[in-house]
C-alpha cells in the first residue's frame, strides 16, 4: 500500500476545506488543518476528530513560525483560508486585505522554502466588472473604484495570484491556482452573505426571502462535492503546476430566480422581497450583473464535468438546514 502522503489545508474547519480535509482522510491521507476559526466552525470538523489520520491546529496564517512548522513536514498544502464573504470584506477591509495578503505570502514562503508544492484557491471575483461573458483564465480583470470597499477582495485575490506565480517563476515553488465560482453545499454559512444558505435558511423559517437589486443579476452555483474531487486532481497533475484554472458550473441563473426555486423546493410560503443594495450593503457598492466561467481549460486536463446540478445542490443544503 503507498504511504499515506501529509496534507495541510488553511482554512480545513471552513466550508470547503471541511469537505475537501474529509475526502483526503477518506481517501488514506493524513491531514492537517490549520484555522483560526473565524469563519471556520469547530462543528464542520467534528466529524473528523476521531479519525487518527486527522490533526486541527487552531491558529492563524499571520503566525509565520507555526507555519512554518506545519509546512515544513507536509507533502502537499492547499491554502484556503482566506476572508471571504462580500459582507465581511465590507464590514472588515482592513483585517480581509491583510489577511490575504500577508497570510498568503508567509505560506508561499514557507511552501517555498521546503519546495512543497501549493494550491490556492482564487476567486471568480478577481474577473470584477468585466461584462465578456464567458470569464476565461486570459480574460481582463476590471475593478471599481477605490472607494467601494468591495473591491478590496478582488484585489487581494488577485494580487495573492501574483505572488504565487512569482514564486513559481523565481522560486521554483510548484503552484497551481484555482479561481472558485460560487461553491455551495451543506455547512456553507450564510452569515457572511452567501445567497444559497440565506434563502433557504429564510425559506425554511418563513420569513422574506431577501433579493438584492432587482434579482436580474445572474450567478452559476456549483457543488462543493465536484469542487473538492477536481481540487484535488489538479493537485496532483503535472500539467497544472504553473496555471491558473477556472472551476464551477456553467448552469446560470438569476438572483430572482434562485429565490423563486429555493421557494417552491421548500414549499415555503415565504414572501420574495427586493432589497436595494445600499440597504442591503450600505452606499458605496458595486455588484457584478453576470458571472458565468468558461470550463474549457479544466476540462481538457483531468476531463472535469460536474456531476451535481443546482437543484441537487439545493436539495443538500435543504436536508442540512432542515430539522432533523
Ligand atoms: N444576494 C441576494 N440576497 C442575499 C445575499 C446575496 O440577493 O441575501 C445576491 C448578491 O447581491 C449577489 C448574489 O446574490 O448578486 C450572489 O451573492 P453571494 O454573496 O452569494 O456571492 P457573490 O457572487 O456576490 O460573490
Amino acid at each position: 500500500m503507498p504511504t499515506a502522503k501529509k496534507i495541510l489545508i488553511t482554512g480545513g474547519a471552513g466550508f470547503i476545506g471541511s469537505h475537501l480535509a474529509e475526502k483526503l482522510l477518506k481517501a488514506g491521507e493524513e491531514v492537517f488543518v490549520i484555522d483560526d476559526l473565524s469563519t471556520g466552525n469547530l462543528k464542520n470538523i467534528a466529524h473528523l476528530k476521531n479519525d487518527k489520520n486527522f490533526h486541527f491546529i487552531k491558529g492563524t496564517i499571520i503566525d509565520a513560525r507555526k507555519v512554518e512548522k506545519l509546512v515544513k513536514k507536509a507533502d502537499q498544502v492547499y491554502h484556503l483560508a482566506a476572508a471571504v464573504g462580500v459582507k465581511r470584506i465590507i464590514d472588515k477591509p482592513l483585517e480581509s486585505f491583510l489577511l490575504n495578503i500577508r497570510g498568503t505570502e508567509i505560506i508561499l514562503d514557507a511552501a517555498a522554502k521546503y519546495k512543497v508544492p501549493l494550491l490556492f484557491t482564487s476567486t471568480s471575483e478577481v474577473y470584477g466588472k468585466n461584462d465578456k461573458l464567458p470569464f476565461s483564465e486570459e480574460s481582463d480583470r476590471i475593478y471599481g473604484s477605490a472607494y467601494h470597499s468591495r473591491w478590496g477582495y478582488a484585489m487581494s485575490k488577485g494580487g495573492d495570484e501574483f505572488l504565487s506565480l512569482a514564486y513559481y517563476r523565481e522560486k521554483g515553488l510548484p503552484v497551481v491556482i484555482v479561481r472558485l465560482f460560487n461553491v455551495i453545499g451543506p455547512r456553507q454559512t450564510g452569515v457572511y452573505g452567501m445567497v444559497a444558505p440565506r434563502f433557504i435558511q429564510q425559506a425554511l423559517a418563513g420569513k422574506p426571502i431577501t433579493v438584492y437589486g432587482d434579482g436580474y443579476q445572474t450567478r452559476c452555483f456549483a457543488c462543493v462535492c465536484d469542487v473538492t474531487d477536481a481540487l484535488i486532481k489538479l493537485m496532483s497533475h503535472p500539467k497544472a503546476v504553473g496555471n491558473i484554472f477556472n472551476l464551477g458550473s456553467e448552469e446560470e441563473i438569476s438572483i430572482k430566480e434562485l429565490a423563486q426555486k429555493v421557494k417552491r423546493m421548500t414549499g415555503s410560503n415565504s414572501k420574495i422581497v427586493f432589497i436595494p443594495y445600499d440597504k442591503a450593503y450600505g452606499r458605496d457598492f458595486d455588484d457584478m450583473a453576470h458571472r458565468r466561467p468558461d470550463l474549457s481549460k479544466i476540462k481538457k486536463l483531468i476531463n472535469y464535468q460536474p456531476r451535481v446540478n443546482l437543484e441537487q445542490s439545493l436539495l443538500k443544503i435543504i436536508k442540512y438546514y432542515s430539522p432533523r
